[in-house]
């Protein structure tokens, strides 16, 4: 067979620069790992619960395929009630697989072949990627350190061309933890509006909020009708193996959407549908003490970053910080490989979320504080030795 029969786009694609960690890593013993990208909790016992009482009640068959009416209304709600805006439950939402599906078929439903899409770096590895495979051009634009990787209004203006038709923003951010306030989203909504660009924004920290309370894009003035807000249950509700998010935008999207996601996946799992729609109801005890102890891991870690010579700035959400590691002199992959090699840290190195995290370092704190410690430790001898 020809070596050729994969697909352009496909064997184009880059493998994601993390992975390369998780697999040296995994080969390791007595790794604390700092890597990954999930909660450490495991899901609120009720949810689980529910999910089970599903089961047990007969609830095995597809939904409807924009997922469960009341799970709709659930998330209609909540919207409502957290970011004060308000989306018709059988038009405008759509229940996805995660809002990884969410993204891309928001991209799908949205993209010409060689239509633009705005994509802030550093940011979470899938979105040029799914703009790529929905024959999209990503064209980054840089949020660097100097301005807390906060991303300004005029640098995404400087992006925009005539084929630019959409922008993927996430804030709070994966991997930097940087919030976007009320000013700053107003001022980048005023460039959108006046160019007619479309955002396809990232919203699945926004619980994760430490300082204030995150605000949706969509909740800013002209943005509700063209945003697609996205989200899901991952990372607030510690699901990350249910699967489960959604997006919440104009009707004429989420209708195209749904055609999208009714040829390729049905509908959502079922029974974590059910779980989701149990977090909505009855989770949000479980959703503030799990926040509580994230802040609470923040500041012991921002704290000891700084202490041992890698600057660090105190990220508003998330569970991610993103300490400079330039005092070392390292490149973001030597330093990460080295600590790995030495002292059996497992960190992301920042280059791999796009060219303007080179010089930094992911660390995840969604692990206890005694493994946060530990890896203090080992952090802080390590830059002892190599810190210039
Ligand atoms: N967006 C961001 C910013 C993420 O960090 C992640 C997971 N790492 C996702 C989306 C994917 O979430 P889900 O599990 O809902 O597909």
């Amino acid at each position: 067979m020809s070596s050729n029969y994969l697909a352009k786009q496909v064997q184009d694609l880059k493998p994601s620069g993390i992975r390369k960690f998780f697999d040296l890593a995994s080969k390791m013993e007595n790794v604390v790992s700092l890597g990954v990208g999930e909660p450490d909790f495991v899901t609120p016992w009720n949810v689980i619960e529910a999910s089970y009482h599903s089961l047990e009640q007969g609830y095995t068959a597809y939904t409807a395929n924009a997922g469960l009416l009341e799970l709709r209304e659930a998330i209609s709600e909540y919207l409502e009630e957290y970011f004060t805006v308000s989306y018709d439950a059988e038009d405008q939402v759509l229940v996805t697989v995660g809002a990884s599906q969410a993204i891309d078929i928001a991209l799908r439903a949205l993209l010409n072949p060689g239509d633009e899409v705005i994509v802030v770096e550093p940011c979470f590895v899938a979105y040029s990627s799914a703009v790529l495979l929905a024959g999209g051009v990503p064209v980054t634009v840089s949020a660097t350190g100097d301005n807390a990787f906060k991303v300004t209004a005029e640098q995404i203006e400087a992006a925009i061309t005539e084929r630019t038709k959409a922008i993927v923003l996430c804030s709070p951010n994966n991997p930097t933890g940087a919030v976007l306030d009320a000013n700053e989203l107003a001022e980048i909504a005023e460039v959108l509006c006046k160019h007619d660009i479309i955002a396809i924004s990232d919203e699945i920290y926004a619980e994760l909020s430490y300082d204030e309370k995150a605000i949706s894009l969509s909740a800013i003035d002209g943005m509700k009708e063209r945003t697609i807000l996205i989200s899901g249950f991952s990372k607030s509700f510690a699901m990350t193996g249910w699967r489960l998010g959604y997006a919440a935008g104009p009707v004429d999207i989420i209708q195209a959407m749904t055609k999208i996601h009714q040829y390729t996946i049905m509908c959502a799992p079922t029974m974590a549908q059910h779980g989701a729609l149990e977090a909505l109801r009855n989770g949000r005890e479980s959703v503030n003490d799990m926040t509580t102890s994230y802040r609470q891991r923040r500041n012991f870690v921002v704290k000891a970053l700084n202490e041992m010579g890698l600057s660090c700035h105190l990220p508003g959400g998330a569970f991610y910080v993103f300490p400079s590691i330039k005092a070392t002199g390292m490149t973001s992959e030597e330093f990460a490989e080295q600590l790995l090699e030495e002292e059996r840290v497992a960190v992301v190195p920042g280059n791999v979320f796009g060219d303007s995290g080179e010089g930094y370092i992911r660390c995840s704190y969604a692990t206890s504080i005694k493994q946060l410690d530990e890896a203090m430790k080992r952090m802080t001898r390590f830059v002892e030795k190599h810190i210039q």
